[in-house]
C-alpha cells in the first residue's frame, strides 16, 4: 500500500544545454507508515524531491502519486486541497505566522482544512506541545522564541493534524542533541504506532539512523536504497 510513489520522475530547471537536472528518472515507492530518510550531498536534489512529492513543483517528466492520486492530473485547487488534507510540512525556514502565538500556529492546519478538533486531537496537540518543550510558550509569538523553539513549533504544527504524510526538510538542523532525539523519536513513533508516513531530508547520519529506510540521491539520481542503518554504516 503505497502512500507516495515516483514513476521515472525528472525535474529540470531551465532549458537547453544549461538546464539543471535536479531529479533524473527517479522511481521509488514509499509505503504507508514508513519512516524514510533522504540523504545526499548539497545540490543532489533532496529539496526538489520534497517539493515535487508535495506537488509544490511540477515535474518535467514522469509522474508522482500521492495517496493514489496522480498530482499532474489535479488542478491547483485540487492539489491544494490534497496537500491540506494529507501533507504536513517541516520546512527549513519555519514559515510560522509571526502575528499568531505558538498555539495558534500549531492549530493553523485545522483552521485551513476547516476541521474541528476532536477530544483526541486536543489531547494529541497538548502531548506534542509537552514533548517538544513548548507547554510554557503557547502564548508566545515566534519572534519571542529561539531558533530551536521555532523549529519545534514547526514540527508540532506539521504533526498536529496527524497527516498521512509528513515531509520534513532537515527537521533537526537547528536543534541541540536532546531536542533532536526527542523530535526523531516522535517521528519514529508517528510512523510505527500511528501509521503516518514520514519522509525526512537530513545530512546527519544519527538522524537518518532513526529511519527504517535510507534513500541516497546524487546529481538527481537515486543511487542508494537501504534498510535501516546505523550511523556508522551511513557515515
Ligand atoms: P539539495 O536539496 O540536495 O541541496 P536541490 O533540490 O535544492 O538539492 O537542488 C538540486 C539542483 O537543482 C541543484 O543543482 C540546484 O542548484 C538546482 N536548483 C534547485 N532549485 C532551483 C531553481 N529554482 N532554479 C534553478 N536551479 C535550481
Ligand atoms: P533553545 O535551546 O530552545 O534553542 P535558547 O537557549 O536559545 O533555546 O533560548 C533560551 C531562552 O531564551 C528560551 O526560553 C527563549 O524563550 C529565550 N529566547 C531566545 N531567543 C529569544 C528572543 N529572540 N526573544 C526573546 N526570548 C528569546
Amino acid at each position: 500500500d503505497s502512500l507516495l510513489s515516483f514513476r521515472s520522475v525528472s525535474k529540470l530547471y531551465g532549458d537547453g544545454p544549461g538546464a539543471v537536472r535536479a531529479l533524473d528518472e527517479v522511481t521509488v515507492v514509499v509505503p504507508r507508515g514508513g519512516f524514510t530518510a533522504v540523504m545526499g550531498p548539497s545540490g543532489s536534489g533532496k529539496s526538489t524531491f520534497m517539493n515535487v512529492a508535495a506537488g509544490l513543483d511540477d515535474v518535467t517528466a514522469g509522474e508522482v502519486l500521492l495517496d493514489g492520486q496522480p498530482l499532474h492530473a489535479l488542478d491547483d485547487r485540487a492539489r491544494t486541497v490534497l496537500r491540506r488534507t494529507h501533507v504536513g510540512f517541516v520546512f527549513q525556514s519555519f514559515n510560522l505566522v509571526p502575528t499568531l502565538d505558538v498555539r495558534e500556529n500549531v492549530l493553523l492546519p485545522f483552521e485551513l482544512a476547516g476541521r474541528r478538533l476532536s477530544a483526541e486531537d486536543h489531547a494529541w496537540v497538548e502531548h506534542l506541545l509537552g514533548v517538544l518543550g513548548l507547554a510554557d510558550r503557547v502564548t508566545h509569538r515566534p519572534g519571542e522564541l529561539s531558533g530551536g523553539q521555532q523549529q519545534r513549533v514547526a514540527i508540532a504544527r506539521a504533526l498536529a493534524p496527524r497527516p498521512a504524510v509528513v515531509l520534513a526538510d532537515e527537521p533537526t538542523g537547528n536543534l541541540d542533541t536532546r531536542s533532536s532525539r526527542e523530535v526523531l523519536g516522535l517521528l519514529r513513533t508517528a510512523a510505527r504506532e500511528y501509521g503516518q508516513t514520514i519522509v525526512m531530508v537530513s545530512h546527519d547520519p544519527v538522524a537518518a539512523s532513526y529511519a527504517d529506510r535510507v534513500l541516497v540521491l546524487a546529481d538527481g539520481r537515486l543511487v542508494g536504497d537501504h534498510d535501516a542503518m546505523s550511523p556508522q554504516q551511513i557515515a
